[in-house]
């Protein structure tokens, strides 16, 4: 029987996971949430709880080795495994890391990689416990997978953010996207030029944040001193629109965000200037920026403005009103999610 085809830009990403996964169940009561947030959470002991969570880094879809150097690859890779264990509200303590090698691939290169992945692991109070190592046909391939700890009571998950609530954010947004379009810029006017000189003075900042950028596990760390638990929160590893509609979606609720308040960097804000685009766009829907947006109860307020570097953006409103920027004149625009589609 002919079965038909799909194609998965029909589905969307989400959608795609949402049917290859609607089918599991749960066999173990360990299990205590599966597919749908930043990480899996499983039991631990009465009252505590080890969260896991893998991802995936593919050349020529995740990163470009002609400007990508090894070292910051390894770091960046920590990054995104730990990131979403953070995103839970818990303490990141172990990753393992698969690789897949390519031959054009050299030990000196993989030495780099390692360099990176130690320096990040030494930053963040992480093990490396283990991982595997194959061969690729098709570029290199790093897999990581991130293992941390919290109290049951302390895990934050998409779902919990409810009418009222302040959405918060940490640092600033789109600098990483921008990073990576200047990366771009200098890779297409330099191809083929001998010894290429690649301009990137005054904007030294975006290139850090998106070939080596930090997970907020300092914030975390802040909001335990201060005794807050989020009501919901999530890394911005798609871009703000993306992942204020997961909050939306998983919480059922709306969402206001006031677009005066979207901290965005002096160089973000000049290279979008130059490049003769809205850095807006790059905040909204670049993504990659690993900080943490979060949901607590209003009467927060004052102890979340103390922090510091945590900007309050917007409030969460009920389903029925939708999920919203709200322009400074006061005009209304949904949110929408790029989310991924596959490359052609
Ligand atoms: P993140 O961006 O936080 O890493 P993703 O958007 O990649 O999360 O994934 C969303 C959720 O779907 C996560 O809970 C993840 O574990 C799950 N997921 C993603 N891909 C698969 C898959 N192929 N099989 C099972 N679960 C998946
Ligand atoms: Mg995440």
């Amino acid at each position: 029987m002919v079965k038909g085809r799909t194609e998965i830009a029909e589905l969307g990403e989400f959608g795609l996971i949402d049917r290859l996964t609607a089918k599991f169940s749960k066999n173990n009561k360990s299990t205590i949430c599966g597919v749908g947030d930043d990480a899996a959470v499983i039991e631990a002991s009465k009252d505590k709880a080890v969260v896991v969570s893998t991802d995936s880094m593919l050349e020529g879809v995740d990163f470009d080795l002609t400007y990508f150097p090894p070292k910051h690859l390894g770091y960046k890779a920590v990054t995104k495994g730990i990131s979403d264990v953070v995103a839970m509200n818990a303490v990141p303590e172990q990753i393992t890391l698969s690789l897949g090698i390519s031959s054009k691939i050299s030990v000196e290169f993989l030495d780099d990689f390692y360099e990176g992945v130690e320096f990040a692991c030494k930053e963040a109070g992480v093990d490396l416990v283990g991982g595997d190592t194959s061969a690729s046909m098709t570029g290199f391939v790093v897999n990581i997978t991130a293992i941390g700890r919290a109290k049951k009571s302390e895990i934050t998950y998409r779902s919990g953010a409810k009418e009222h609530d302040l959405i918060c954010l940490t640092g600033n947004l789109g600098a990483s996207y921008m990073g990576l379009r200047l990366l771009e810029r200098e890779r297409r006017v330099l191809q083929g030029v001998d010894n290429p000189q690649p301009q990137f003075e005054g904007y030294e900042y975006l290139l850090q944040r998106y070939l080596k950028p930090r997970a907020r596990y300092d914030m975390v760390e802040s909001l335990r001193k201060e005794g807050i638990v989020p009501t919901s929160m999530i890394d911005i590893t798609d871009g703000l629109a993306s992942e204020v509609l997961q909050i939306c979606k998983a919480s059922k609720c709306g969402a206001r965000i006031y677009l005066e308040r979207m901290p965005l960097a002096k160089q973000t804000t000049a290279l979008a200037e130059e490049m003769h685009m809205d850095p807006v766009v790059a905040a909204l829907n670049g993504g990659e920026d690993y900080e943490l947006l979060f949901t607590v109860p209003l009467d927060k307020r004052e102890q979340i403005m103390n922090l510091g570097c945590i900007d309050i953006i917007g409030h969460i409103t009920a389903e029925s009103t939708g999920a919203y920027l709200v322009t400074p004149d006061g005009k209304d625009i949904a949110l929408q999610a790029q989310g991924f589609t596959p490359k052609k």
